[in-house]
């Protein structure tokens, strides 16, 4: 697939712990609880520093923290990870995805200094915004992203739409303006599809499993995820959607962007969807990609805490993965996730638009909002 001398970015997932519970979330059950072989673990300064050597960091040209199962402002050497890959590397570009709603402004002020990129996801106004964004609060969330962009840190705001926050879009985008935040970015959720069809909404769950309330997909049509409407339609035809996983032409994500992900256990994938592996009752086809790595060394051979990353990355298993691209079939081992994720029509294509450059606003216009 790769060498080492290849990889330019690397998408590190600090921590395997959130705050929040968001329904759509591989961390939780319909935002209820939290599935049960989800291990709780967070990468340590020293881990991060054994995994990546200076002579490596100096290769590369982004990290960016962003995990499957956590958020990065919950593990506790956040701030002395971005410290240490920028001393090494004063050009590298230091990124994270975050809910904000949690640390304290002083935080989020130390934060702005080391980060290149802070990418908030809030998804609507003080009484929308916690119905995707569950147990994070309002107010937390504004006065730490006020904290980083005071301090000088460049915020982006992400809004995913939904039908409960559609009508709040313009609201939203002028509320980025005027704190401050550089960009503002729509996010069409492909994530109405899963289990191999389109649903028109997802129930939400307390921690008892009882349903409390629905989230569906934006009523105007412009606003939705292309690819899932395509991706629907396929699989309302007969084998319609197993056919599909055959035959779509895959590309690589990982290869274009000469990419790596480190989950927070260590373990060294070619992207975060293969990472995605603990996932509850939602997904069979990870157990496809376990097989595999079973095949090829287990677990252990894709350990960065074990061996160097340029003995993983050029080991058995990512042969076996490109090897299965070319299988003529799911079920003779073609990975479902790479068809899946990487084919022609992934609703992963089609869901940001554009970001918004936001016209920066004088501090002074700021303090009267
Ligand atoms: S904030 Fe991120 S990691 Fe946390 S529950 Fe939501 S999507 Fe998952
Ligand atoms: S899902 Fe497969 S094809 Fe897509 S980026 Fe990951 S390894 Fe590559």
């Amino acid at each position: 697939m790769y060498s080492q001398v290849d990889i330019r970015r690397i998408h590190l997932e600090m921590t395997t712990r959130c705050n929040a519970a968001c329904p759509m979330c591989s961390r939780n059950e319909r935002g209820g609880f939290q599935i049960a072989d989800l291990p709780q673990v967070d990468l340590t300064l020293l881990e991060v520093q054994r995994m990546l050597p200076p002579h490596f960091i100096e290769q590369l040209e982004q990290v960016w923290l962003c995990g499957n199962y956590g958020d990065p402002i919950i593990a506790p050497d956040t701030l002395e990870v971005l410290t240490y890959l920028k001393a090494v590397n004063p050009k590298i570009r230091l990124g994270l995805n975050t809910n904000g709603s949690a640390r304290k402004p002083d935080w989020w002020q130390r934060l702005a200094r080391v980060l290149d990129h802070c990418h908030f996801g809030i998804d609507g106004l003080s009484d929308t915004n916690h119905l995707y964004r569950r147990r994070t609060h309002w107010n937390v969330i504004m006065a730490n992203a006020a904290a980083f962009i005071d301090a000088g840190g460049a915020a982006h705001w992400e809004f995913i739409v939904f039908r409960h926050n559609e009508h709040q879009i313009s609201e939203a985008q002028e509320l980025a303006r005027t704190m401050g935040f550089r960009k503002f970015r729509l996010r069409k959720t492909g994530r109405f599809f899963f289990d191999g069809q389109l649903h028109p909404a997802l129930d939400i769950q307390d921690t008892s499993g009882k349903t409390i309330y629905s989230i569906e997909p934006p009523i105007d049509i412009c606003l939705r995820n292309a690819s899932s409407a395509e991706l629907g339609g396929i699989a309302s035809e007969r084998n319609g959607y197993a056919n599909y996983l055959d035959t779509t032409l895959i590309e690589c994500k990982a290869q274009t962007e000469r990419e790596l992900y480190i989950s927070a256990e260590g373990l060294v994938f070619p992207c975060c969807y293969l990472a995605s592996w603990y996932r509850g009752s939602r997904r069979k086809r990870d157990a496809q990609f376990q097989k595999l790595l079973e095949q090829h060394g287990g677990r252990n051979s894709i350990d960065a805490r074990l061996r160097p990353i340029g003995e993983i990355i050029e080991g058995g298993i990512y042969r076996g993965i490109v090897t299965s691209w070319s299988q003529p079939s799911v079920a003779q081992g073609r990975l479902a996730t790479c068809s899946g994720t990487c084919g022609g029509d992934s609703p992963n294509r089609h869901q940001y638009t554009n970001a918004i450059y936001l016209k920066p606003v004088h501090r002074d216009e700021r303090d009267t909002h």
